[in-house]
């Protein structure tokens, strides 16, 4: 298939792909080749977890389930990363990093579908989507709705 979400990642290199079958986010990115948003939440109490969290803050649990969540949320906290690693990053300008609220509780921290040099804006509602890296899904977050960039410009 020649989909275009078959096309390179335009952040990092496919040698940078995470290996699934070793690797504690496992659910996550077996969800994401489903398409869906998949993330842990205590087996006891239900609260949503971060990820790779040994232990639930709100009642000590060890236990956690993972869940296919709604992938929508609000950008919390944005900025723009300034890195050059040849090899590594295939992109050679800034950019963005999003902290993003989701609506599960979960709190998610991931860069755009697409490469842009802008910030996303606090609040703006975004989609999770899924970059591929080396045929490898990863969250990225999309705006859902256009966004005026002259504050930036
Ligand atoms: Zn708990």
């Amino acid at each position: 298939m020649t989909a275009p979400h078959d096309a390179p990642d335009w952040l990092l290199h496919d040698e940078l792909a995470p290996d699934v079958d070793n690797d504690p986010l496992a659910p996550l990115y077996e969800g994401s080749a489903r398409g869906e948003l998949v993330l842990p939440f205590c087996a006891s109490c239900v609260l949503p977890l971060d990820l790779e969290q040994p232990v639930c803050d709100g009642c000590g649990s060890l236990e956690c389930v993972w869940r296919a969540v709604e992938p929508v949320g609000t950008v919390h906290s944005s900025t723009v990363m300034h890195r050059a690693e040849p090899g590594l990053v295939r992109a050679d300008r800034p950019y963005p990093i999003v902290d993003v609220e989701l609506a599960s509780g979960h709190r998610l921290i991931m860069t755009t579908l697409e490469s842009t040099q802008f910030p996303l804006p606090i609040d703006a509602p975004v989609r999770v989507a899924f970059r591929n890296l080396g045929g490898i899904a990863v969250p990225a977050a999309q705006l859902t709705a256009p966004v005026e960039t002259e504050a930036f410009s």
